[in-house]
């Protein structure tokens, strides 16, 4: 039977699934385009949180993709709408997509000289962070805000190598700041929470389709559902052999989902 026959739903990964640094996957939208012709009912999901939902949704459809905002749930947004529970000011470490993110979460932004008075601090990657912004979270933390961050991932890998990742930051401010942040990202559950009921599919019918073994496949298994690892990113069919806990399906690439 078809791996795509087993599921009626699909959270589909972006970098190293559907594009890798930015070039599409051979097959990626014709294999998108099938699933929806099929019936399946599809959402984007995405650690990074440097983008808008509105500006993957426009990559997306560069590439041949059909997607509106709403197919796409980046942990910015995710993480943004846990932080706005119960909550009015955040101070934010992270790019401008995750601050508008925060705004439309329904907090207000509090600048560095008053973070002190904010309820609470989001961290995610941005490449400006600097001891202000350290100063400026360990301030509020210290004053009793809560914490969440999109990820703990420590580095990303670039072209020229590896260069350090939301982890990194979030563990200097949690040093500093003395307290253990909420995570919402990939492979927690908030993020699979919010995207299963945007799909509306049973847990059982639905899958992740993603390339990290760490992210997509245990976030996976926590949240489960299915898992089905494709080899286009960074993990080896080796690897996903030894993987705990391993994908239930794994593909060469998402083409193979057609
Ligand atoms: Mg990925």
């Amino acid at each position: 039977m078809p791996v795509a026959d087993s599921y009626d739903g699909f959270l589909i990964d972006l970098d190293g699934t559907v594009w890798v640094g930015g070039e599409p996957v051979p097959g990626a939208a014709a294999a998108l385009a099938s699933l929806r012709r099929a019936g399946r009912r599809l959402v984007f999901v995405t650690n990074d949180s440097r983008s808008s939902a509105a500006e993957l949704a426009g990559r997306l459809r560069e590439i041949g993709v059909d997607a509106d905002p709403e197919d796409v749930l980046t942990a910015g947004a995710v993480t943004a709408r846990a932080a706005a529970r119960g909550r009015r000011r955040a101070y934010v470490i992270g790019a401008p997509a995750l601050k508008r993110e925060v705004e439309e979460a329904g907090l207000d932004l509090c600048p560095p000289a008053g973070a002190a008075g904010a309820d609470t601090v989001v961290v995610a990657l941005h490449p400006g962070f600097d001891y202000s912004e350290l100063r400026a979270a360990t301030r509020a933390l210290h004053a009793g805000a809560s914490l969440f961050a999109t990820n703990r991932e420590p580095s990303l890998p670039m072209p020229d190598g590896h260069w350090p990742g939301t982890g990194a930051i979030l563990a200097a401010v949690e040093f500093a700041g003395g307290r253990r942040a909420t995570i919402c990202g990939k492979p927690e559950h908030e993020l699979f929470e919010q995207a299963l009921a945007r799909l509306g599919t049973p847990a059982e019918r639905t899958a992740i389709v993603g390339d990290g073994l760490r992210s997509d496949i245990a976030g996976g298994a926590g949240a489960r559902i299915g898992s089905i690892l494709v080899l286009t990113g960074n993990a080896t069919r080796a690897e996903a052999d030894e993987a705990d806990p391993v994908p239930d399906h794994v593909l060469e690439s998402i083409a193979e989902l057609a």
